[in-house]
């Protein structure tokens, strides 16, 4: 999952982006309005955290900018604490939902889990296919057999894109965007090994190589 966090307070950006990592999300931040507009308009993120204080460009407009220009990330706003009215605007401007300054980030990632499930459109915090279940919280997956796997980082990241969207057949480009967060560390070829990995805990048929197109979840 891809994650962008605007927001322009660095030492909470320094506090948050690890922990985000650790949960599998692919950060990618933006400190300043304009930037984060921009990203966020551009590009493909799964899930977005958005100040709305910040320089250049306020979090309000930008928000009104991304709805007004179709685009339906699902948005968590961070407002200022007290500030109702911040609230009301944001859900108003097409939020998905908020938190107030200061807050604990285990409620943080609650609630960017919860938006991401509401969003595949899942109750609870598995994700299911072709008998594999991965368990978002502890981040290991079931096989067909009863195995239990733990995954590495990447490998979690890989299987939760591939089981989040089970019917998409997915370019090496898009996974690796996908699952790395710098664009220096993109290396498509690199998912092929990923991939085999995953196959070999799997099955060889759990994902199918189409040519030319990508890869995709055998479909039942
Ligand atoms: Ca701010």
């Amino acid at each position: 999952m891809r994650l962008l966090l605007v927001e322009d307070d660095h030492r909470l950006v320094a506090k948050l982006k690890p922990s985000l990592q650790r949960q599998g999300y692919a950060v990618e931040v933006a400190d300043n309005g304009i930037d984060g507009e921009f990203l966020g308009l551009e590009e493909d993120f799964d899930l977005i955290i958005l100040d709305l204080g910040l320089p250049q460009k306020n979090g309000l407009e930008i928000l009104r900018q991304w709805r007004h220009r179709q685009r339906q990330t699902p948005v968590l706003i961070l407002t200022a604490r007290d500030a109702w009215h911040e609230r009301v605007d944001g859900l108003k401007a097409g939020a998905d939902d908020y938190l107030g300054k200061p807050f604990h980030t285990e409620e943080l990632l609650a609630r960017l889990e919860a938006l991401a499930r509401r969003q595949a459109g899942q109750s609870q915090n598995l994700l299911q296919w072709n008998d594999v279940t991965l368990n978002l919280d502890s981040q290991q997956a079931t096989t067909a057999s009863g195995d239990t796997i733990d995954l590495t980082a990447i490998e979690f990241r890989l299987l939760r894109w591939f089981l989040s969207h089970p019917t998409g057949i997915h370019s090496k480009t898009v996974l690796s965007e996908h699952v790395y967060e710098e664009e220096d560390l993109r290396d498509s070829n690199v998912i092929e090994v990923y991939i085999n990995r995953l196959r070999q805990y799997f099955g060889r048929d759990f994902i199918e190589t189409r040519r030319r197109q990508g890869y995709r979840l055998r479909q039942p």
